[in-house]
């Protein structure tokens, strides 16, 4: 009567009820006029619709990145999230 199974927790997606699963998903963002890609975020995604969640310990991260891209003078920028 041991609790092994909660060595893994697996979140449910709230869209489907499938399974995430951590991996890596190329995230768009809008600021105001701008878009912004960015590339290479850990985050969660589901096995049954392939939707993806970003995981709240990378959102400051991104808050960052997008601080940093509202000073460019671009309508569209493509990062990477290791540059956070
Ligand atoms: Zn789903």
């Amino acid at each position: 009567m041991t609790g092994e199974q909660e060595k893994q927790k697996n979140k449910k997606c709230p869209l489907c009820g499938g399974e995430l699963h951590d991996g890596i998903t190329n995230a768009p963002f809008f600021e105001g006029e701008k878009i912004v890609v960015i590339k290479e975020v850990p985050a969660e995604i589901c096995s049954e619709c392939g939707e993806s969640y970003v995981k709240s310990s990378v959102v400051d991260g991104i808050e960052r990145l997008l601080d940093k891209i509202e000073d460019i003078d671009s309508e569209m920028s493509v990062v990477h999230y290791k540059a956070a």
